[in-house]
């Protein structure tokens, strides 16, 4: 593994005028304590990615990446939401760099964890994800909501790195495994885990944000919550046809309650007939739309076209065959 790699930091901007030049200062500050470290390379960069802003952050990223030769920035033709953002950036930054840092542009997240990650990065791993150790910054809502959510991730069966948001280091190969996964409802944290490799986990306190909104209203979380579901488990469709059987189990039960009233005469006409009808008929459909949706699942899956497998290494030294 070559020292002083080349790393690139991407960080994403939605409206970020105002916390850009701190941002900025402190990043700078960073970079040059890892040079001067030895730690990576003196081509080592800032990439702000603008998610089509609607203030001043593209001019200021213009400005700020004349001034400084750390700096740069890449702009989206329109806000296409964080993640998008974020791959876009990802997908650029490859080209240039050996690893790549992502993270957020408000710094909630500890840019000190980056010396212990690159440590992680020079160790052989490919992939380090940044974990928070506490919340105890978040309010008691945001804390409560997310913790839910992992823990709903992982009940549905979904690999999931445990209060890791998009604070992580990833290699130019794990990059460029990630440019196959051709998925448009993107959820990166639960692609990274797929790629696989050597991965490791680096602890750090989460901060509040120093200046400007989230922005990251509760609307766009439930959607990105919703996201994350439906893009890596296809559980919820089981659910349908588990339902479905527990029906048509309470139909067995409704049959004997309703044929034992009828059989005491404490029914009036067509009664029994009808209960049976509705429990029985109801949960075979529910059976039936699980079954479908059994199918759309695969089908969804396929739509992906996710790589089947990824090869970490070959120790086979010949020269490969074209065939033609
Ligand atoms: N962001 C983005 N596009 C959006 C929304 C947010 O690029 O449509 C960026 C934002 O500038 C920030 C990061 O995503 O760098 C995380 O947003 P924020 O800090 O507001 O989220 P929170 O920390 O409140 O969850
Ligand atoms: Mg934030």
């Amino acid at each position: 593994m070559n020292k002083e790699a080349i790393l690139y930091i991407v960080v994403p901007c939605y409206n970020e005028e105002e916390v850009l030049k701190e941002t900025t200062k402190r990043l700078s500050e960073k970079l040059n304590s890892l040079i001067k470290k030895k730690m990576i390379s003196k081509k080592s960069k800032v990439m702000y990615v603008n998610d089509g802003s609607k203030d001043k952050t593209w001019n200021l990223i213009k400005d700020i990446s004349e001034k400084e030769k750390n700096f740069t920035g890449i702009s989206l033709s329109r806000n296409r939401g964080h993640q998008n953002a974020l791959l876009g950036g990802l997908m650029t930054a490859k080209k240039y760099a050996d690893v790549v840092i992502s993270m957020d542009a408000d710094l909630q997240d500890d840019i000190d964890a980056i010396d212990e990650m690159l440590d992680k990065y020079y160790d052989g791993c490919d992939i380090v994800y940044g974990v928070r150790s506490t919340r105890k910054k978040d309010t008691f809502f945001k804390r409560f909501t997310a913790e839910s959510f992992y823990k709903l991730m992982k009940a549905l069966g979904v690999d999931c790195v445990y209060n890791h948001a998009d604070y992580r280091l990833t290699s130019k190969r794990v990059l460029d495994n990630l440019e196959n996964f051709k998925e448009v409802n993107l959820f990166l944290r639960g692609i990274f885990p797929l790629i696989g490799y050597k991965s490791d986990i680096v602890y750090y306190e989460r901060n509040e944000r120093f200046a400007g909104e989230s922005k990251y209203p509760l609307k766009k979380m439930l959607h990105f919550a919703w996201d994350g579901i439906t893009s890596f488990s296809i559980k919820p469709l089981r659910l349908v046809t588990t339902t479905g059987f527990i029906i048509l189990m309470i139909s067995i039960c409704i049959m004997v309650y309703s044929l034992i009233r009828k059989l005491t005469g404490n029914t009036v006409d067509g009664w029994t007939f009808l209960s049976i009808s509705i429990w029985f008929i109801g949960g075979l459909q529910m059976i039936s739309i699980g079954i479908i949706g059994e199918y759309i699942g695969k089908i969804y899956n396929e739509t992906k076209e996710r790589p089947r497998f990824i090869i970490s290494e070959n120790l086979n030294k010949d020269n490969e065959k074209n065939i033609s």
